[in-house]
């Protein structure tokens, strides 16, 4: 398909206006950029934003009239240079240089299977190659600002809606920092939200913003502008289940794996760092790529004090008790043991490629079916080492379950046994060394 090779700003004889030049094929397409009374800035028919940065990069995510989104800056020829240099100096990723997207399962270049990687060239994304490996705060200069409220004059909040949940919609946006900018997914809290809700959301917020791991969903921060929004890193492949679903052929055994490794990694961190999440699930795992996943929501996770292994929950509340262990249910504890049991349930989700756990029961029904022995059987493409790591997961007694120290060696130790298998294959160190992470 034909796409815009080059585009180019510059501000028009006439103030506050500016010209953006579009090459599509062979045809150069001019737009008239003006300011309305307010200042704020649009192309013709156009979504009105308070800066032309926030114009700008809108139009990389959406067309919005143009005849086609954004795609590449031209060259530095002086022409374009001067063009930027009244609006867009003091960030240098804008406009002027073709940016890292973060990659989306629909980008090329994914080979589905170490094993099958033939030429260098085809080598699938690892997480290090990703914009969102990396806290965007590991560079010191970025380190200055970083603070839990953010500047709205920063972020753009852009029409295109990842997802909504309890609070309200996800939508797609870009945060300006010091030397670059992040795609970022924000949570915009709904206006009818009563304050209990956005107590909620900014307990989430604290919780989140204590957490620097590649496996988790990093909190860039909160911005409290027309909305309270919550803005995240951006982990644009959807959650797991829905991922998986209808993939037996396309994602191998050793792909989930991978991925369950990787949560599993997340989940040692929480574990070391002592909160609880409370909420695992395949839905809460959020892929970056088919080869990365994070762990999100952490809307019911809880810090616990130095010397307390658990949580006790004052009352019962709107629970996933599906994916929750019976001390859960029974006594309203929670530590990372029972996580290990959500992850146990999210394993069963990964394994059985989306399905839905316990299929037609009743939460409670799901109770008692437990406190009878029983559990959920083998999915029909899970290793045995894997129903067998599961099962451990659903150790009745807390006391007796793994911790996520062990898991995450037994998960790292069956995904190592995979990639070995793998031999001969260029991509086999790298499927090691990424899963040390
Ligand atoms: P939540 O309210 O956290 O359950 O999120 C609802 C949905 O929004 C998720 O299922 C995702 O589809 C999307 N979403 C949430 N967080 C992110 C993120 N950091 N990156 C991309 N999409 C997200």
């Amino acid at each position: 398909m034909m796409e815009p090779l080059l585009s180019r700003l510059r501000p028009r004889k006439e103030q506050g206006t500016y010209a953006l030049s579009l090459v599509y094929g062979k045809t150069v397409y001019h737009y008239l950029i003006s300011q309305d009374k307010a200042g704020k800035f649009c192309i013709p028919e156009g979504t009105k934003f308070d800066t032309l940065w926030q114009l700008v990069e809108y139009l990389k995510l959406k067309a919005d009239g143009l005849i086609y989104r954004l795609k590449e800056a031209c060259p530095n020829s002086s022409a374009s240079a001067e063009a930027a240099a009244p609006t867009l100096p003091a960030h240098p990723s804008t406009f002027t240089q073709p940016q890292r997207r973060v990659d989306t399962l629909n980008s090329d270049g994914y080979t589905p299977e170490p094993a099958r990687v033939a030429s260098p060239e085809k080598q699938r994304p690892m997480p290090m190659d990703t914009s969102v490996y990396e806290s965007p705060y590991s560079d010191p200069e970025e380190l200055k600002d970083k603070k839990l409220f953010l500047k709205r004059e920063n972020l753009l909040v852009a029409d295109i809606e990842l997802g909504c949940g309890n609070f309200g919609s996800v939508r797609q946006g870009v945060y300006r920092m010091r030397k670059k900018q992040i795609d970022v997914a924000i949570k915009v809290l709904k206006h009818s939200t009563e304050k209990a809700d956005k107590d909620e959301m900014m307990r989430e917020a604290q919780i989140m913003h204590q957490l620097d791991n590649p496996y988790i969903v990093r909190l860039i921060g909160v911005c409290q502008a027309e909305a309270l929004m919550l803005v995240m890193e951006m982990a644009g492949g959807g959650p797991l289940h829905k991922f998986l679903i209808g993939k037996k052929e396309e994602i191998p055994v050793s792909n989930v794996a991978e991925l369950l490794h990787q949560v599993a990694m997340g989940m040692k961190y929480l574990e070391e760092k002592n909160f609880v999440h409370r909420d695992l699930a395949a839905r809460n795992v959020l892929l970056v790529n088919r080869h990365y996943a994070k762990i999100s929501d952490f809307g019911l996770s809880k810090a616990l004090g130095a010397d307390d292994s658990y949580y006790t929950a004052r009352s019962a509340g709107k629970w996933p008790l599906k994916w929750y262990a019976p001390e859960c249910i029974n006594f309203r504890k929670f530590s990372s043991r029972s996580d290990v049991w959500s992850y146990g349930v999210t394993m069963w989700e990964a394994f059985s490629y989306g399905q839905k756990p316990y299929k037609k029961m009743k939460g409670p029904e799901v109770l008692d079916f437990i406190k009878q022995g029983k559990r959920m059987e083998c999915p029909p493409e899970c290793p045995p080492e894997m129903y067998s790591l599961m099962s451990d997961c659903w150790t009745y007694k807390w006391e007796d379950r793994p911790d996520f120290l062990t898991v995450e060696q037994r998960m790292r130790n069956y995904y190592y046994s995979l990639a070995s298998r793998a031999e001969g294959s260029p991509q086999c160190g790298q499927v090691a060394e990424a899963a040390c992470g």
